[in-house]
């Protein structure tokens, strides 16, 4: 029963062996690995709430009207004394390497858990089918479903349950999976058994800091989301500060430079669902004029039932203008842009209009775009494994990030 309906009346169950049980219809329904969680979430809301004292939420004005939603899961739900946190791995094995686009400054690259579709679609309909198999067995109980739909820190519940530690980057790690996972969760009134949390495996290690093009992750567990690429390229309303646009490379949605260095993630599991394994539209290797060519009608259709579809068209050219004006000279760039240099967005036109100056500059041999990528010679992780082990940061699992 959803809460917010009449009065839940749960039969007499025995709550170890439900736990069990949802574990294993978790499973059946493509879930990866879930937990429990009680709903005492430590020093996570006074963190949150310097991090955004700190103004490091950027235009995120959601993340701070919604902040004591996130600390109080029993305001969000009612009754609710445990989280179930599930996690659905993505990394799509079939995708170009992830560095050999990166340092393909004619590419463009988008984030890894971007190619497939919509996570949304995916998680959302399997929480509800599993909070119903639960009612099935329990009888009705007060739950609600979130994907990240709602003020929910993920990130600490994951933890507390189980799923892995919160990494130096601020993203949910396992030593088993990395970091290239999805999470859901059910917040429930059923005082279902808890699972262990597991230790810190960061250690000593900081790559994610020293990999992250913009230097975003200011410190251990510190990100200030205003030079992240993932809430420039996605979050962000508005133009892109210039002095960040060079940082930003060839990366046109999201980023996952951070975990791609983290060594944890040469364990990260291959997506085993075909919506998050299959490449839609070629995006994990397409030509940055190609995409730059994309009609407002084109970029609705193609990226229909995908996550990149909700930062718009205009964001979209925004961000590629961007990746265009860090691409080296040549004749298909530059006509690409001059393309859109009359575009009827001003925003798009004044990015254009950057970065064709930045062209204007290389062929008059000041400067070179590409000279200006400072994305080469950062400490890197390995490759994707032969079997498609690898590493994207997404926003939603920067939920709780201070
Ligand atoms: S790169 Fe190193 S410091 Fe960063 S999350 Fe991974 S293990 Fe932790």
């Amino acid at each position: 029963m959803q809460a917010g309906s009449d009065a839940a009346t749960p039969r007499a169950v025995d709550l170890d062996a439900l736990g069990d049980r949802i574990a294993v219809w978790a499973r059946e329904l493509g879930f990866d690995a879930i937990g429990v969680a009680d709903v005492d979430l430590g020093d996570a809301p006074q963190r949150l709430a310097d991090w955004i004292a700190a103004g490091r939420h950027g235009t995120m004005d959601y993340m701070a009207r919604h902040a004591a939603l996130r600390a109080a899961p029993g305001e969000l739900v009612p009754g609710a004394v445990r989280v179930i946190s599930a996690r659905f791995d993505y990394w799509p094995s079939a995708s170009r390497d992830a560095r050999a686009v990166l340092d393909d400054p004619d590419r463009a690259y988008v984030s890894r858990y971007a190619l497939g579709r919509d996570y949304h679609k995916v998680l959302r309909p399997r929480l509800q089918a599993l909070a119903a198999r639960i009612e099935a067995e329990a009888g009705p109980f007060g739950y609600r479903v979130f994907c990240d739909s709602a003020p929910v820190m993920e990130v600490a519940f994951g933890a507390k349950a189980g799923l892995g530690w919160r990494g130096k980057h601020t993203l949910l790690l396992s030593r088993d999976a990395g970091s290239a996972f999805f999470l859901g969760e059910i917040y429930t009134d059923l005082p279902l058994p808890l699972t262990k949390s597991v230790d810190a495996h960061c250690g000593t290690c900081r790559a994610c800091l020293d990999a992250c093009p913009t230097g975003a992750i200011v410190a251990p567990y510190e990100l200030d989301a205003r030079r992240c690429i993932s809430y420039l390229t996605i979050e962000l309303d508005g133009a892109i500060p210039e002095a960040l646009r060079p940082l930003v490379g060839n990366r046109i949605y999201g980023c996952d430079d951070c975990q791609l260095a983290c060594p944890w993630n040469r364990y990260a599991h291959a997506a085993a669902h075909p919506d998050f394994a299959t490449v839609r539209h070629g995006l994990d290797d397409a030509a940055l004029p190609e995409l730059f060519a994309w009609t407002r009608d084109e970029f609705d259709a193609r990226m229909a039932g995908s996550a990149i579809r909700r930062i718009g068209h205009e964001r979209w050219l925004r961000n590629i203008a961007v990746a265009l004006g860090n691409a080296p000279s040549s004749p298909t760039i530059v006509g690409a842009l001059h393309s859109r240099a009359d575009d009827p967005s001003a925003l798009v036109r004044e990015h254009v209009a950057w970065a064709l100056a930045r062209h204007h500059a290389a062929t008059s041999g000041r400067t070179t775009p590409s000279a200006a990528r400072p994305v080469t010679g950062m400490p890197r992780a390995g490759p994707p494994s032969a079997t498609g082990r690898a590493a994207n940061g997404a926003p939603r699992k920067r939920d709780d990030v201070a």
